[in-house]
């Protein structure tokens, strides 16, 4: 194999390493973002609940006082039917003393219903503090497991930097240029040959090429994918099935001359 392109299969683990090392570092905080988010739509739906109950709550006193006006007002116009002179006035306060006694029933029956309104409330903001709870849990659960998990990333990555600033100038300069190349437009520059096929794309490669590309004297020459354009590379150890079956294909074509001999 060319020795540049030993190197540059170690360099693509770093490269590949350090990429999702800082993908997961990017979407670690997104995560946190995320239960912030939705911690904060669980105290806005408490803060509505809260709002709509001290809402109920000033509804009912203004009812209460209501209702009391009328009690008075039917008092007093009760006490007035004990002085009254002609039954033109007699009927003219009983139609307000009715009036008044209606108004009670009604306010008091419009209060029930707020009571009613206010238990629902009340068992809805149980519900939404206990979701704001768990989501204040999590968050900070994240956001702790975050900050460390960066720092260990970022430890981590630190290292692969490390690693590839000291190997890249170890492979010779035309070989590098092509390398970043097709990585910047791939993605990655190097793909392994397994199965005559090119790993990254999966397409076939041709007979000749394949067996230049095992060819082990053929040094100087990189071969590329024909599909994909990434640098090919082959590992025996890697493609050792189809060795083993090679040999044994090989070994039964033996027995069978050895058998018509
Ligand atoms: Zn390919």
């Amino acid at each position: 194999m060319h020795p540049d392109l030993e190197k540059m299969i170690v360099l693509q683990g770093l490269d590949v390493e350090a990429r999702r090392l800082a993908e997961e570092m990017a979407a670690l905080p997104k995560r946190v973002a995320q239960l912030d988010a939705e911690l904060q739509a669980a105290k806005k739906e408490l803060a509505a609940i809260a709002e709509s109950l001290a809402k109920e709550e000033t509804l009912r006193r203004r009812q209460e006082l209501d209702i009391k006006d009328h009690h008075q007002k039917a008092a007093r116009l009760r006490k007035q039917m004990d002085v009254v002179t002609t039954t033109a006035q007699a009927t003219a306060l009983e139609h307000e003393i009715t009036f008044a006694e209606t108004e009670v029933s009604r306010l008091e029956d419009a209060e029930l219903e707020s009571m009613e309104r206010t238990e629902q409330l009340e068992a809805k903001k149980i519900a939404a503090e206990e979701t704001v709870a768990n989501f204040a849990r999590r968050h900070a659960e994240a956001a702790a497991s975050t900050t460390a998990a960066l720092e260990r990333n970022g430890a981590l990555l630190a290292e692969v930097e490390a690693k590839r600033a000291e190997l890249r100038p170890q492979i010779g300069e035309n070989a590098l240029s092509m390398y970043d190349r097709i990585a910047k437009s791939r993605g990655t520059a190097l793909s392994e040959g397994v199965d005559q096929k090119c790993s990254a794309c999966q397409m076939l490669v041709r007979p000749q090429r394949w067996n230049d590309l095992r060819e082990r004297s053929n040094d100087e020459t990189m071969f590329t994918c024909e599909s994909c354009g990434r640098l090919l590379y082959w590992d025996p150890a890697r493609d050792a099935p189809q060795k083993k079956q090679a040999q044994k294909e090989e070994s039964i074509a033996a027995s069978i001359v050895k058998a018509s001999l």
